[in-house]
């Protein structure tokens, strides 16, 4: 299969579970990952139709992104969807729209911080731990609202929900329930930040069926990721 036929496999594949949870067409966001590709491959991706694209590392995205746009493409939207280091903020907001990994105090601060120079609005989730393990990134469970609260008061700042990637034990329904669990619990506090960024290559559909707003979809896509772009 060439990346045309998988991309409509995948947009089919994602036609069918949104019409099997009972969910109107086109209501779930695809956010193509594109790390360890070319720009070559966004630009495929982008005369196919696809207009949102996932990055996970500011080293990689940023000279990609400024090639994109040097190649005459000015309508891709960049999502951040990798840990973030405080320091690569303001890099990030140059190009990104949207930051999927919002998971800590001080990276709330920094944002605060560089939001008001950067050249456009910034969309983003609050990245969920789902595990004991506090070097996944993510905000623990007790850690949600209060980072929810510090989010909503920064100016050009549009909380959406939550994002979570589910653990490696291959139980991602498991996962996914915790995940809508504290969508919930987000949302007494603001209301209106009721999406959810769920769903991987392999989980995407399970993903859909449990809320799923944003998927973010690598190598089902893309094929294989070469580990060096
Ligand atoms: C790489 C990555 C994806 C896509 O993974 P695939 O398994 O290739 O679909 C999604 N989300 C995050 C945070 C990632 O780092």
């Amino acid at each position: 299969m060439g990346l045309a036929e998988r991309y409509r496999s995948v947009q089919e594949r994602i036609r069918a579970a949104e019409r099997a949870a009972g969910r109107e067409s086109g209501s779930v966001d695809l956010i193509v990952v594109t790390k360890n590709h070319p720009a070559q491959l966004v630009l495929d991706l982008h005369a196919l139709g696809q207009r949102s694209f996932g990055e996970n590392r500011d080293q990689e995205a940023r000279p990609k992104a400024l090639e994109v746009s040097q190649a005459g493409v000015g309508d891709a939207d960049w999502h951040f969807v990798g840990q973030l280091q405080s320091n690569k903020v303001k890099s990030v907001l140059e190009y990104a729209s949207c930051i999927h990994s919002i998971d800590r105090a001080s990276l709330v601060r920094e944002l605060s911080k560089q939001l008001g120079r950067a050249p456009r609005a910034l969309s983003g989730f609050i990245e969920l731990n789902l595990t004991d393990d506090l070097n996944r990134g993510g905000v623990a469970e007790a850690d949600l609202l209060p980072l929810a609260e510090s989010l909503l008061e920064i100016d050009g700042f549009n909380l959406l929900g939550v994002m979570a990637v589910a653990s490696l034990d291959g139980q991602p329904g498991r996962d996914f329930e915790l995940a809508v669990a504290m969508s919930e619990q987000l949302k007494t506090l603001a209301p209106t930040a009721d999406k959810i960024s769920m769903g991987m290559s392999d989980d995407f559909e399970i993903a859909i069926s449990m809320g799923a707003t944003h998927i973010r979809v690598g190598s089902a896509i893309t094929g294989p990721r070469p580990t060096t772009a």
